[in-house]
């Protein structure tokens, strides 16, 4: 029987948030791309909350984007509301969230996908990769068509022999009831990839007319709006915002769970996937915190185009009257409608140790994989993933070097490093309490820190580099002049620190000593400073926190010089770490099978102690 044969540079495997970064970087870097999913009606489908960003995972959509990638601008051109979280604390943890439009938010990753030359969108369940002597050559379909290609990026997020499961009910479906992708499985298995079972939940979506909003509390969004893309022009995205709204668990909703909790498929052990320990269901919440006496639940809407609303915090797998009994006692849910019952899905995924820092499989050249197969949760966590697997893929086709963040340049760098280094059991989540270098990896210096790498690989144009590199270069010059600008204790100062209820000044000082005040910032001593310039606004705000954590930066720019010491110590694929005298057994074992790529990275493997690491130092000192 004659099939399909057709040849690609890349093909990416996943038209999800990575599958979606992964195939426009791959294109856009002039690779002839072929992108599979098993329903194109889906591409960039949020099948969870309907919002992008929020803690450390707003870092990761503005690095996302200072590297050229593309969820950054799609969000800030679908958002129906936006936050700027924690901003009553510094400016490491300040992150940026946005309610989409889950809709609009598809639609226009798919215009974007659709007109973007060298990328080519198929709709087609894999169900084979194609390898010959340790090399990927392609992929097969259900149908039996063949596409050559010499590197594939694998992106299949919760559709590998996926499950859905409530109560006593299971479907074996992907999200939102789309076809699961069953056949993909034995054939990376049969590749030597061992799989594992994952699961995650989601809370049900409810119809907002039956809701009673005046029993909650509303939740508005900022003014002004902040664009979570670099190059999105603040004063084009300023537009009327929908509301969320907050309302709490009661004794009540928990008694519910306790009493049914044996419906629970978690509890009943027919879900046998391990779930994401930062995204409880609301089960667990209850069964693990059992002195709570109520949990936040957020009220978000899934778009402009209907009323369904989304129940942050009440992810679910109880039956489905269960469900109805314990939403009804929210207060402002009495009369609740469900519109889609609540659901946990299992999937197969990979365990992230068989993969190198960029990306691609160590025993499978060519292959690469990102997003939820490799064990992370979020959209946000695989969009980036699916970014760097993109580019590496095209550099290794164009011969060039990978591109690999350590944790010390960004996020991305932190989540790809915890993914292949740490032995992670359950589904990984981005915080900001991963990064130890956070107050360098605020979201607001995204740019500075990695344009310059995105305006090398090829995905930052011309002008915006330009742009960084004349911020990068007022932003060092302003913060030196201002230094150098004396102050006297005259009236005129006087007068302007009274205006802003700051304290007099005894003696003479400087323009920046004044800024680093919490009270006082660059806009606010206008009147003082000769020179004083009207600069960006993203301009002044990195001015402002040079000058105000000059300190805390300095130190951690201290820790970074040594940390890049250790990191900088490269170890060769080819070590055998089992014949090194001196290394205890678990090490050598551990060290063996993760391949570590620095002395650095060897000291983050669970099981390798300090101890081994100086056995290893005195190693590579014999066998320079
Ligand atoms: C029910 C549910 C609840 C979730 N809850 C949370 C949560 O609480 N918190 C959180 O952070 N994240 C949650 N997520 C996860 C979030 O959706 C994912 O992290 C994110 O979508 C992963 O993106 P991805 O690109 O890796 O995969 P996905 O978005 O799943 O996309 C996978 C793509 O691969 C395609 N595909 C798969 N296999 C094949 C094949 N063999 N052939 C062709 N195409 C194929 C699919 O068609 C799809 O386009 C949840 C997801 C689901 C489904």
């Amino acid at each position: 029987m004659a099939v399909l044969k057709e040849e690609y540079d890349i093909v990416v495997v996943g038209a999800g948030h990575a599958g979606c970064e992964a195939a426009l970087a791959s294109a856009r870097l002039g690779m002839k791309t072929i992108m599979f999913t098993v329903s194109v009606d889906s591409i960039a489908l949020m099948p969870c909350n309907p919002n992008i960003g929020g803690s450390s995972k707003g870092h990761l959509v503005k690095e996302l984007d200072a590297l050229g990638g593309e969820m950054g601008k799609n969000i800030d051109k679908t958002f129906i509301q936006s936050r700027m979280l924690n901003t009553s604390k510094g400016p490491a943890v300040h992150s940026l969230r946005a309610q989409a439009d889950k809709q609009d938010y598809s639609r226009e990753m798919r215009k974007t996908l659709e007109n973007t030359e060298n990328l080519t969108i198929r709709q087609a369940e894999v169900s084979e990769i194609i390898t010959e002597n340790g090399e990927v050559k392609g992929v097969k379909t259900f149908s039996g068509a063949e596409y050559a290609a010499r590197a594939v990026v694998l992106a299949t997020g919760t559709y590998l022999k996926a499950r859905c499961i409530y109560g006593e009910v299971c479907n074996y479906t992907g999200p939102n009831g789309l076809q699961a992708a069953n056949h993909l499985s034995e054939s990376l298995e049969s590749n030597g990839i061992p799989l594992r079972r994952f699961k995650t939940g989601t809370p049900a979506r409810v119809d907002g007319r039956s809701i009673d909003y005046s029993k909650m509390f509303e939740q508005k969004g900022d003014d002004p709006i902040v664009p979570f893309s670099f190059s999105t022009d603040p004063k084009d995205i300023q537009k009327e915002q929908v509301s969320c709204w907050l309302t709490y668990t009661t004794p009540e909703t928990h008694r519910i769970i306790r009493e049914n909790i044996d419906r629970s498929p978690l509890f009943s052990g027919s879900i046998k996937g391990t779930g994401p320990r930062y995204c409880p269901s609301i089960e667990d919440k209850v069964v693990k915190f059992p002195d709570k006496e109520k949990h936040q639940i957020f009220i978000e809407p899934e778009g402009n185009y209907t009323n369904e609303m989304y129940l942050s915090g009440m992810s679910s797998s109880l039956p489905e009257d269960v469900q109805y009994e314990m939403y009804k006692t929210l207060p402002g849910l009495e009369n609740v409608r469900i519109v889609r019952n609540a659901y946990a899905i299992e999937y197969d995924c990979v365990n992230a140790n068989q993969i190198k820092a960029n990306l691609e499989f160590k025993h499978i050249s060519g292959l690469f994989s990102a997003g939820q197969l490799n064990g992370s949760s979020g959209y946000e966590e695989a969009a980036a993933q699916g970014l760097m697997a993109g580019i590496n893929a095209a550099r290794k086709l164009q011969g060039k070097e990978s591109i690999i963040l350590d944790r010390s340049q960004a996020y991305i760098g932190v989540l790809i490093d915890d993914l292949i280094t740490k032995e992670n059991t359950e589904p990984y989540r981005m915080m900001t309490s991963r990064a130890e270098y956070r107050l360098l990896l605020r979201q607001d210096n995204a740019d500075l820190r990695l344009s310059e790498i995105g305006h090398e690989v090829g995905l930052i144009d011309d002008e915006r580099y330009e742009y960084v590199k004349y911020k990068k270069k007022k932003i060092a010059e302003t913060v030196e002049r201002l230094k150098n600008v004396l102050i006297g204790a005259n009236q005129a100062t006087q007068t302007v620190l009274a205006q802003w209820g700051s304290s007099s000044l005894k003696t003479g000082s400087n323009l920046a000593e004044l800024i680093s005040r919490p009270e006082l910032d660059y806009e606010k001593l206008k009147s003082l400073d000769p020179e004083w310039e009207d600069l960006p606004q993203d301009i002044i705000e990195q001015i402002n926190i040079e000058i105000k954590y000059e300190g805390y930066i300095a130190r951690q720019e201290k820790q970074v010089e040594n940390f890049k010491r250790v990191e900088g110590r490269l170890l060769s694929e080819d070590i055998d770490y089992k014949s090194i005298k001196g290394l205890r057994l678990e090490a050598g074992q551990k060290l063996d099978m993760f391949k570590p790529r620095s002395i650095g990275q060897a000291s983050r493997i669970s099981g390798v102690t300090p101890a081994d690491i100086a056995v290893l130092l005195i190693y590579l000192s014999g066998n320079k």
